[in-house]
């Protein structure tokens, strides 16, 4: 294979120079991934918005500005057909020419559709990078998690606990490359992503002056309801807006100590720091924070 060092990707990305080509095959397809050195050009002024993102499975991600983000998951007759492919891969015997014909089809199916969200989560943390000054998530909740991968939410009728078991499967590993996304775009534009602590972000009450925290306030999965208060919302709403007070707060905090605020660029390279499901289940995984006051590595895609 022959490539030019320097050229033109289209699609607004500028020439660059090219730093190296990683060549892989994967579900019976090649894929090249190049890695160039870009000139990076800063938007002029840094927008004040900020944003509280709040992620689940039912959503992927509801924002405390009331909208959801809904990821590009199966539909139904796409868990259908993988359903179908892995019960004639089971028919197969391990080993033989049918199982590997089996198992290509079944990953090659497979991967049309992770390569669908992979796309989606691209375009996704750009744009709320883009618009936002001040990005807040809870950091990454190992022990929930690997609960709910092993089907522990409730869920009625077989057919949508396959569906929504699959749907696990398939956006979950994919909740960590999402924060490095949001921690390294916004490090790129000078902006903050701050990952908070995320314990009892679902139970505790939005309204300002209430502040309630009770289980209770979650008569179910998908309403929120303050018994104090009475204040009621879409539960994923709620819990946004919670993590986005407790981002301010943080990012607040972190600007007033001067020892800290004094670093700028730290901890934003891509992946240096990101929160990763290994960590042991009754350790609650810590608040972390990246603010950047200037860009710093090389953009990789
Ligand atoms: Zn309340």
């Amino acid at each position: 294979m022959r490539l030019r060092n320097t050229f033109n990707l289209g699609r607004g990305i500028p020439a660059g120079q090219l730093r190296s080509a990683t060549v892989k095959f994967e579900a019976s397809r090649w894929f090249v991934t190049l890695l160039m050195r870009l000139p990076l050009s800063l938007p002029a002024s840094t927008p004040v918005a900020s944003v509280g993102l709040d992620y689940g499975v039912k959503h992927t991600l509801a924002s405390s500005a009331r909208t959801v983000l809904p990821a590009p998951v199966a539909t139904n007759k796409e868990a259908q057909r993988i359903l179908f492919l892995e019960h004639r891969l089971a028919r197969c015997v391990p080993g033989s020419h049918r199982y590997a014909v089996a198992l290509a089809k079944l990953n090659t199916f497979r991967s049309r559709i992770t390569r669908r969200i992979h796309d989606w989560r691209h375009k996704t943390t750009t744009d709320l990078s883009k618009n936002h000054g001040l990005i807040a998530a809870e950091a990454l909740r190992a022990k929930n998690m690997t609960a709910s991968a092993q089907g522990t939410v409730e869920a009625p009728g077989t057919r949508v606990a396959q569906k929504a078991g699959l749907n696990r499967a398939l956006l979950e590993p994919g909740f960590g490359i999402l924060m490095q996304q949001l921690a390294y775009k916004q490090a790129w534009r000078g902006h903050a992503f701050i990952q908070v602590d995320p314990a009892y972000t679902s139970q505790t009450c939005p309204r300002t002056g209430c502040g309630h925290v009770h289980q209770d306030n979650r008569p179910n999965r998908d309403t929120f309801r303050c018994v104090r208060c009475g204040y009621t919302d879409a539960a994923d709403f709620a819990a946004a807006e919670i993590i986005l007070r407790r981002g301010k707060q943080t990012f607040s905090a972190v600007r007033t100590a001067p020892a800290l605020a004094a670093g700028p660029g730290r901890d934003c390279a891509p992946g240096a720091s990101a929160p990763r499901g290994h960590r042991a289940s009754h350790s609650r995984t810590k608040p972390s924070l990246r603010l950047s006051t200037q860009a710093k590595g090389i953009p990789a895609f």
